[in-house]
């Protein structure tokens, strides 16, 4: 089969991505050979490719939004990327597995979806509609999941005032999403077309600089820990601000007074449980939400990362294979 595989982690522009020929994996006890139709490229494949998270394994194959079928003709499934977790440790047992210290992540610890075909465990799989276009599927397996998480994560109030900085994949998932709760939405982003689709799916206002009024709640998309301490001081009393990606450059100082007194609270996401997956799938299912996708032929996996680097794709990269 084909399969990109990070050769060479570093920048974008040095070419770490390769695709290969490889043989097609076969399956292990409990696990399923998926065939890929369609896998959303995430912006944690960028940090893979360019060495920001450490490689676990040499030649690893990116992708973990992967929409597919179970190979020789079975259900429609997705492959996420929470791969697997212990199901044993204190974590685990507290319906934390997100926190588990021995998860693994496709596309990280085993080789994803950027492959004609991907091995998953198949109790780690989510079920799928056959009814709906697998570039519409793809980006809710990720963008779409941790964003809800992290929706979960900034404790937004009934009809709270909402504040997103970044406008990729994920952060236009969650802000229909929060839409759809009452939130009034209010958008930072340096990108104007990004700016324009924000207002377009009905977020309040969406600025270059800082939102126009104070935030009860906040989610970072952007992987920019400079932002960290502005998003703080925009927080009204007792508001939180939740980190959404798996890597943030490093955080200024902060001042006690300005940024974290009055209760305001700072916190991360880290990954997602089976359950948040499945909460959001049926939330996504139910009330559809408009998914801006872009997509990309297989081949060109490489084009997809370079122009997420670069802040061109408005909306979800989405690899096709069909
Ligand atoms: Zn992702
Ligand atoms: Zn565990």
């Amino acid at each position: 089969m084909r399969a990109w595989v990070v050769e060479r982690p570093g920048p974008i522009a040095s070419g770490p991505l390769r695709l290969i020929e490889r043989e097609t994996p076969v399956p292990g006890p409990g696990e399923v050979l998926v065939q890929v139709e369609a896998c959303g490229v995430c912006r944690t494949d960028l940090h893979l490719a360019e060495g920001d998270l450490e490689p676990r394994r040499p030649r690893t194959t990116p992708g973990h939004q992967v929409v597919g079928r179970i190979a020789g003709g079975g259900r429609r499934v997705g492959v996420a990327w929470l791969r697997s977790t212990c199901g044993r440790c204190r974590y685990c047992r507290r319906g934390m597995e997100n926190l588990c210290p021995d998860s693994t992540y496709t596309g990280w610890d085993a080789d994803g979806g950027y492959a004609e075909y991907v091995v998953a465990r198949e109790d780690y799989v989510y079920p799928l509609p056959d009814d709906r276009p697998a570039e519409w599927l793809a980006p809710l397996l990720c963008a779409g999941i941790i964003g809800y998480r992290a929706l979960a994560r900034c404790d937004l109030p009934p009809d709270g005032r909402l504040g997103i900085y970044g406008f990729g994949a994920s952060a236009h998932l969650t802000a229909q999403a929060a839409i759809a709760r009452g939130a009034a939405l209010h958008v930072v982003t340096r990108s104007e077309q990004a700016r324009r689709l924000a207002l377009e799916l009905g977020a309040a206002s969406a600025n270059e600089h800082r939102p126009p009024e104070p935030l009860d709640a906040a989610i970072l998309f952007a992987p920019v820990g400079t932002l960290v301490p502005p998003a703080l001081e925009a927080l009204d009393r007792g508001g939180t601000l939740a980190v959404a990606g798996i890597h943030l450059t490093d955080v200024p100082p902060l001042d006690y007074e300005r940024h974290l007194f009055q209760e305001r609270t700072l916190r991360s996401v880290t990954a997602n449980t089976r359950a948040d997956g499945r909460a959001y799938l049926e939330l996504a299912l139910a009330h559809p939400p408009r998914v801006s996708a872009v997509p990309y032929a297989f081949e060109e996996a490489d084009r997809a990362l370079a122009d997420l680097a670069a802040d061109r794709v408005n909306g979800a990269a989405v690899l096709t294979l069909t």
